[in-house]
């Protein structure tokens, strides 16, 4: 009897080893299931809120490469007057998306793609769609201007005043440089990536616009431009004279020394994406 003891004994410690030796592989596998798997191409874009605009719309910057120099591109800041340059950015970050491969190690791409989210609204809410083709041209500005009715374009910290002109009329500028919360996140966006240039999407010119303030056009600036219009195939010039513009963004990012060009889409319809990703291509080639 006093054997079969043994045996039964020796049996429940067996079991017991057992069950803990089973609960610790179960736990550790437990473990290992709740480390979440991210796979590589998400893993290298981000998106962050940056600011947040007059009536309360996230303004996100989304990020694709891990390189150490950045490129800058936003879209928008005309809001729905020119909802062309949303799309184009967004064509981007499909493109970049489905083609990871095309960033070069040493850049890491920021877009923002809708600078103004609220006179983009504007243009969705009065067509119902994503779209202003059926927008009179009497009535372009629609969306044009930020919810507290200023031009974005003219609220930037280079030769500011309070009123600036917009073919031939005076518009708002803001009651001081940054005055607007959409402005203050493209600020924000450029101060936290620092970038080694910035385009900026607009419509309807149909050119590639160098950009200066006080101490004339940067050399760095100038390389952007015509790298952008000859890989693109837009007329290049160097200053937009058919109205004296102040408080602009590309200019305030010439006074700090960071080279902005303005490309003019042909419409403000078209996105030309073949010809805008030959030129994303050339910058690409450029700083990497
Ligand atoms: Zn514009």
């Amino acid at each position: 009897m006093q054997y079969k003891k043994e045996i039964l004994v020796g049996a429940g410690v067996l079991v017991v080893l057992t069950a803990c030796v089973a609960g610790y592989f179960l736990v550790t596998q437990k473990n290992i299931e709740e480390v979440p798997i991210v796979p590589i191409a998400e893993e290298a874009v981000l998106s962050e809120v940056v600011g947040t605009s007059v009536q309360g719309r996230d303004i996100t910057a989304y990020h694709y490469g891990t390189g150490d120099t950045n490129l800058l591109f936003v879209g928008g800041i005309h809001g729905g007057y020119e909802w062309n340059s949303v799309l184009l950015a967004y064509r981007f970050m499909d493109y970049l998306e489905a083609n990871p491969d095309a960033i070069p190690d040493s850049l890491r791409i920021t877009i923002v793609p809708s600078a103004n989210p609220d006179g983009i609204y504007k243009v969705i809410q009065k067509e119902g769609r994503f779209g202003a083709i059926d927008v009179p041209n009497t009535d372009q500005s629609i969306g044009r201007f930020n919810a507290n009715g200023v031009d974005l374009n003219r609220n930037f910290a280079c030769k500011w005043k309070s009123t600036s002109m917009w073919r031939g009329k005076t518009v708002s500028a803001g009651t001081g440089a940054f005055s607007e919360p959409e402005a203050v996140a493209i600020r924000t966006v450029v101060e936290d990536t620092n970038p080694i240039a910035v385009v900026f999407w607009h419509s309807q010119s149909n050119a590639v616009y160098a950009s200066e303030c006080e101490n004339g056009i940067l050399p760095a600036t100038r390389t952007l431009m015509t790298t952008y219009a000859s890989a693109a195939g837009y007329p290049a010039v160097d200053t937009f004279d058919a109205y004296e513009i102040t408080g602009d963004a590309e200019g305030w990012l010439a006074s700090i020394g960071i080279p902005a060009i303005t490309v003019e889409l042909k419409t403000h319809e078209s996105i030309e994406w073949e010809r805008n990703l030959r030129a994303l291509q050339a910058l690409f080639a450029q700083y990497k």
